[in-house]
């Protein structure tokens, strides 16, 4: 076989894998999905799908679905927690005239797979499996070739391109010797799901909301089907204890300012990192996803950003299939790489210190500012364009379906 009738081998069927998986499948491409995992996970992860995100769900076919599995936001808020004031709103409305989804939603992650999922098993051409864990890989020049176990034996699999979409301890970065650098937080998040309507309980309160505190900053997201707490977990502090229900109880009721009765979802622990991998491509292998960058989650960017690797990738593969050099996959890796340490790094970072902020006068500073950035529209759209990543958003695609036997 030549290498460009092999698939593309994708180790991952998280968001990003199977986001790639579509767009490839969708324009003719044959591709193998590897996931560890017997199923998809359920974890609930991150929840937010801003705009351009939704224009690729579009492209994709599966819009409505996620669309009708979520809840429309249409408004972002931030809080000084010890005043119970709010500091500035942004209306995503200011976005109408750049989106045709002017709004954020707010559907979680193990959703959006499902939905991905179900799509990419009614189309010819996408071989999924699930409990192969893959293991290692060979670039050999003209093709590549991935080694996968499963319950009942290993077995290799050949390619024309590799891509790992194998989340923060991919096996494909780690088996090229790819460091990823960077920072992990000293402060661990801790996320907490309940029944509480802090419309109710926190008078104001919109469904996205950032909470201002030095010491127990928070952020609250409305999802159709629970409310979404983030607080900060302090090095001292021990994850048992903090995570007892009473514990938990104790810390909601200090947000609310009062003891109202409700119940406890779920609630879980998770360290956070603002990293990047120094290259995303080598020889016939790249990354995409958490396999490549990882940042916090604040401003709901390391999804997004992943997806929108993805969908920058497909059409990068595309064009190579359809006889363009395969530098542009340099130019995948350059162009990713330098919006994950520029912008995406500098905005989740900002907006984890913004939560933090301990003196007076800064405090003050950062409130000024967000308040007269939200009081003046053409100020506030541009500071959403790039809190949505639409202006950074990869062009659309503009070619016809091609196919790999080409
Ligand atoms: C607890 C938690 C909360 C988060 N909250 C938010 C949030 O609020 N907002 C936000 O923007 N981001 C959040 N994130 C980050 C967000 O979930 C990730 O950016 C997103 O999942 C990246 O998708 P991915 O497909 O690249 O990787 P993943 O979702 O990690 O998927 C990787 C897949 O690869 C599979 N895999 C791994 N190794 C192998 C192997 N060797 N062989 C085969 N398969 C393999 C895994 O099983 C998994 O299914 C959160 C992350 C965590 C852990």
């Amino acid at each position: 076989m030549m290498p460009r009738e092999l698939p593309v081998l994708i180790v991952g069927a998280g968001p990003v894998g199977l986001s790639l998986a579509l767009a490839l499948t969708r324009s003719g491409v044959q591709v193998c999905v590897f996931e560890a995992e017997e199923d998809l996970s359920p974890e609930m992860r991150a929840s937010t799908i801003h705009a351009p995100t939704l224009e690729m769900f579009e492209e994709w076919g599966v819009v409505e679905q996620v669309l009708a599995a979520g809840a429309i936001t249409d408004r972002v808020q931030y809080w000084e927690r010890s005043t119970r004031t709010r500091i500035a709103e942004y209306s995503f409305s200011l976005l109408a005239d750049d989106t045709p989804y002017p709004f954020r939603l707010q559907c979680p992650q193990n959703i959006v797979t499902r939905v991905l999922r179900a799509e990419l098993e009614q189309l010819p051409g996408c071989s999924l499996y699930f409990g192969h864990r893959a293991k290692g890989l060979k670039d050999l020049g003209d093709k590549v070739q991935l080694e996968v176990s499963s319950a009942d034996r290993d077995i290799s699999f050949t390619g024309s391109y590799l891509v790992g979409c194998d989340g923060s301890r991919s096996i494909v970065r780690k088996s090229l010797e790819i460091p990823l650098s960077g920072k992990t937080y000293e402060d661990r998040f801790l996320l907490v799901g309940t029944n509480i309507d802090f419309s109710e309980a926190f008078p104001g309160m919109g469904p996205v909301a950032y909470i201002y505190d030095p010491e127990e900053w928070a952020i609250l997201l409305q999802l159709p089907t629970l409310t979404r707490t983030v607080f900060r977990v302090k090095p001292e502090e021990d994850e048992e204890l903090i995570t007892a229900e009473d514990s938990l109880k104790r810390r909601l009721w200090r947000l609310l300012g009062s003891e109202v009765d409700f119940r406890i979802e779920m609630s879980r622990i998770y360290r956070v990192h603002q990293r990047v991998a120094e290259r995303f491509r080598q020889g016939r292998v790249v990354l995409a996803g958490d396999a490549a960058h990882l940042n916090n989650p604040a401003g709901g960017m390391g999804l997004n950003s992943g997806i929108h690797d993805a969908y920058l990738l497909a059409q990068t593969l595309l064009r190579i299939f359809a006889g363009e050099p395969e530098s542009l996959l340099d130019q995948y890796s350059e162009d990713r790489r330098k919006l994950a340490l520029g912008l995406i790094q500098s905005v989740s970072d900002r907006n984890y210190n913004d939560l933090i902020i301990a003196d007076w006068e800064g405090r003050q500073k950062r409130n000024d500012k967000m308040r007269a950035a939200s009081l003046d529209d053409e100020t506030a759209r541009q500071y959403l364009l790039d809190a949505t990543l639409l202006r950074q958003r990869p062009a659309p695609f503009t070619h016809s379906p091609v196919s790999n036997t080409a």
